[in-house]
């Protein structure tokens, strides 16, 4: 028997005891809380929903006060307009504790054993608007984002047009900053479509056993140009043998934004370094540098997407602030993780973690 059987049986809405007692077990299979609260303000009714969402220490909530189960004003007078005039109201409320929850209400006036009483429906809206925060501030990043370079072609195309382009000085530099921005652009957006990509499940991994000293290799020669222009050492600490399983491409991806990082941030004439460690269940493969480090306070943070310890400093160097969050749910999706360890002014180390799989499968480097 539900929570709302012996209101219902009570009650004369039921014609029949059976369909009574349908009524009830529908009203108390719904995920959204139910309150149905009489004329002296008191709870007669709630479904389970309700009591797990507002119960203190277990107790029941009928026969309470409605303001003593949730103190808020314009509830309180969605339920008494129900109740004395007739009208159905909707509301929104917070219910501030531990994990504040926001609930989208609907109070509706409903008349049982000839009194007027009111119904309230709680929906609980606390993800919905948390994904539309989270939603909001993607997108105005994005356009913040796309503005800054587009502000700055436009700006050196107007440059030349009223007459730079004359200027042998000068037009070939002008014409190298809208390249560059341009590129920024191509970049952020290539991150922004990778990202959503992989957020809405479209991205698989496909794992093989893949020899790890021979993709550090490869992930160096793509950037060792970059690595020389900073005079930055490139060292791969990996044993030669070394086999880890994982999705070839993927594993490239990650390393290669972790890499590209640890020049950007390293100190001219510093150290980039990938090691390999294990545990009985995972690979653990490093990336080192000997760059300028990160405050305790932002170290979570920088995983997560546009997050940036130095804003001006990343569009300098060319960062988009999407790399690291990349990385971390392609870890995920192998089934790893992704973690940091860094002391300011002496540098950072990056641990991917993998699971070990199965031994049987083939190399395919
Ligand atoms: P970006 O495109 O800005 O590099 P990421 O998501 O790759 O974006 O990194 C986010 C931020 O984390 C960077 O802007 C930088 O502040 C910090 N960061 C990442 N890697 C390092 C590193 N190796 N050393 C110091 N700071 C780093």
């Amino acid at each position: 028997m539900s929570l709302l059987s012996p209101f219902f049986a009570k009650s004369n809405i039921i014609m029949e005891e059976s369909s009574g007692q349908n009524l009830s077990d529908i009203l108390e299979t719904m995920r959204e809380g139910i309150l149905i609260v009489g004329e002296d303000m008191r709870v007669v009714a709630s479904n389970s929903a309700a009591h797990v969402a507002f119960a203190r220490n277990n107790e029941s909530l009928n026969q309470k006060r409605l303001s003593e189960i949730i103190r808020d004003l314009s509830l309180h007078q969605a339920f008494s307009k129900a109740i004395e005039s007739n009208n159905s109201s909707r509301v929104r409320i917070e219910i501030i504790n531990t994990n504040t929850r926001i609930f989208d209400v609907r109070v509706t006036p409903i008349e049982l054993d000839e009194k007027m009483q009111a119904i309230g429906v709680f929906y609980d809206v606390t993800q919905v608007e948390h994904l539309e925060r989270v939603r909001q501030e993607f997108l105005s990043n994005i356009s913040h984002e796309l503005r800054t370079p587009l502000t700055s072609i436009l700006a050196f195309v107007e440059t030349l047009e009223d007459g730079a382009i004359d200027d042998e000085k000068n037009n070939r530099r002008f014409l190298s900053v809208i390249q560059k921005n341009a590129e920024r652009m191509h970049h952020l957006i290539d991150d922004i479509s990778e990202l959503s990509s992989i957020e809405a499940g479209k991205v698989k991994v496909e794992v093989k056993k893949l020899n790890l000293f021979v993709l550090v290799r490869e992930v160096f020669a793509t950037l060792s140009a970059q690595a020389n222009d900073r005079n930055i050492i490139l060292q791969n600490e990996v044993p030669e043998e070394t086999f880890v399983t994982a999705d070839i491409i993927r594993l490239e991806q990650m390393l290669t934004n972790l890499v590209d990082n640890a020049i950007k941030f390293n100190r001219q004439d510093g150290i980039v370094s990938i090691g390999y460690e294990q545990s009985t269940k995972m690979d653990i493969i490093t990336v080192s540098d000997t760059g300028e480090g990160i405050m305790k306070e932002h170290q979570q943070r920088i995983f997560e997407r546009f997050y940036r310890v130095d804003r001006a400093r990343s569009r300098e160097v060319g960062g988009t602030g999407l790399g690291l969050a990349i990385v971390k749910h392609l870890a995920r999706l192998h089934g790893g993780e992704i973690s940091i360890t860094s002391f300011l002014g002496e540098g950072s180390t990056f641990k991917i973690e993998l699971p070990k799989q199965s031994p049987h499968l083939e190399s395919s480097v």
